[in-house]
């Protein structure tokens, strides 16, 4: 046997066994930077993510070399960025375990998906038709459905959730009803960091006939989710939340829903035939894919899963709640702090007030100091009126994130609450 060839797996294996934030976040060239006299510690994730080398270098090779228009060029560079861009729907195909790769529709992002789903359902939706959604939205994964309701008669059901920031699932059991048409819902709160019970909901669901839509925007830089093992029908994201580019996103469907649901825009690409009597549709994905896509986006977007992909996600995930954890325990040594969202099973973000301040403020004195949260209703007006608050401030994590980002936050934190009190 041949001991070095055998060594050289294991240090291979080890290395993707073994998470090294060090490693990781060298590959972030934004984070270095500093904030005058303070290095920047970025804290926004939930808003958006920073990107790694290796997405930033795609975008700049693609215009650098690849530029082209797809699906319709004889020319190399056409057929070159046809299929850079085919490949990437393949590897988010894999990495969300979808069965088929056109059931992957790029779209603009999170908000774009669901206003394509709510949209083409609507056509079918009648007066009395009922739509369920929870608490915990975002404004994205409310409105659309209010429009079904002010267009079509349908009637919106929210599942209410409790203090600690989690669903209700007695009452969601009794919202369903056999009149509900969809459900639609965050798999994790952008505001709480609550991980809702996907899995089950979709289930009971699917028990009264109505689809499931999964909105994973904050869910998929920390943790992996496999549409297949949730049986959802679909399931919603957007790139930049995920160290890809802004402007780019996807819905996943299942194929025999999809193929069901009208198209959402027209023009280029979504089309077979068009006369100007009769017009019929392309096939999947490009039905739902109306004219010239976000090419870069959606080949940045590959290349950032691919990245993620290659890690070892369990240990991302365990690394996350460690450093969540250490967070929260760090910050309720301060005075005054009012911690919300507290659910037993929570990702990513850490929401909160202290006694007598404005997070606004607060906030304007971290950013003094290097440091990147955010203040306000995060897009979640509904969760502040349960709470009867304005807003909160938010530090959100990710992967790159460090125990010295937090004790600089916490540090930061203390220092602008003494300066405002
Ligand atoms: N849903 C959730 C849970 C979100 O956090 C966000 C973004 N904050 C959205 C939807 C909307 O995403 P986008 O603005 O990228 O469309």
């Amino acid at each position: 046997m041949n001991y070095l060839f055998t060594s050289f797996i294991f240090v291979e294996k080890l290395e993707k066994m073994t998470f090294d934030v060090d490693k990781i976040r060298a590959q972030f060239p934004i984070l270095k930077q500093s904030m005058g006299k303070y290095p920047l510690v970025y804290l926004d994730n939930g808003a958006t993510t920073q990107k790694p080398q290796i997405v930033i270098d795609a975008i700049t090779a693609y215009y650098t070399s690849e530029n082209s228009n797809i699906h319709r060029g004889v020319h190399t560079l056409s057929q070159n960025a046809t299929t850079a861009y085919e490949e990437a729907r393949s590897l988010i195909q894999n990495h969300i375990n979808a069965s088929k790769s056109y059931e992957c529709i790029f779209t603009k992002g999170t908000t774009d998906s669901i206003n394509l789903v709510a949209h083409s359902i609507g056509k079918t939706i009648q007066a009395g038709d009922e739509i369920i959604i929870s608490a915990l939205e975002h404004h994205s994964n409310i409105v659309p459905w209010q429009f079904l309701v002010e267009e079509k008669g349908a009637i919106l059901k929210v599942i209410p959730m409790n203090s600690k920031g989690e669903l209700d699932m007695n009452v969601y059991a009794e919202l369903l009803t056999d009149k509900t048409k969809i459900v639609a819902v965050t798999q994790v709160s952008n505001a709480l960091g609550t991980i809702n019970p996907i899995k089950e909901m979709v289930k009971k669901a699917h028990k009264v006939g109505a689809l499931f839509l999964v909105d994973a925007a904050q869910s998929l830089q920390h943790f992996s989710v496999d549409v297949q093992d949730l049986d959802c029908d679909f399931m919603v994201f957007s790139g930049h939340k995920l160290f890809a580019p802004t402007g780019v996103g996807m819905l996943y469907g299942k194929e025999s829903v999809l193929k069901e649901l009208p198209p959402y825009q027209g023009g280029g690409d979504m089309i077979k035939t068009v006369t100007f009597e009769k017009t019929t549709y392309n096939e999947l994905p490009h039905k739902f894919e109306a004219g010239t896509p976000n090419i870069v986006g959606g080949i940045g977007l590959g290349v950032a899963i691919k990245w993620l992909s290659e890690l070892n996600l369990t240990e991302v995930q365990k690394y996350e709640d460690d450093l969540l954890n250490y967070a929260t325990v760090e910050i309720l040594k301060l005075e005054g702090i009012k911690l919300y969202g507290t659910a037993e099973h929570k990702s990513g973000v850490l929401s909160f007030l202290v006694d007598g301040l404005h997070p606004y403020d607060v906030g304007t004195l971290l950013n003094q100091q290097g440091v990147a949260v955010r203040t306000g209703h995060h897009c979640t007006q509904p969760i502040m009126d349960f709470y009867q608050i304005p807003g909160t401030i938010r530090a959100s994590f990710s992967l790159y994130n460090t125990k010295a980002d937090v004790d600089a936050f916490i540090k930061a934190l203390n220092r602008a609450i003494n300066m405002l009190k």
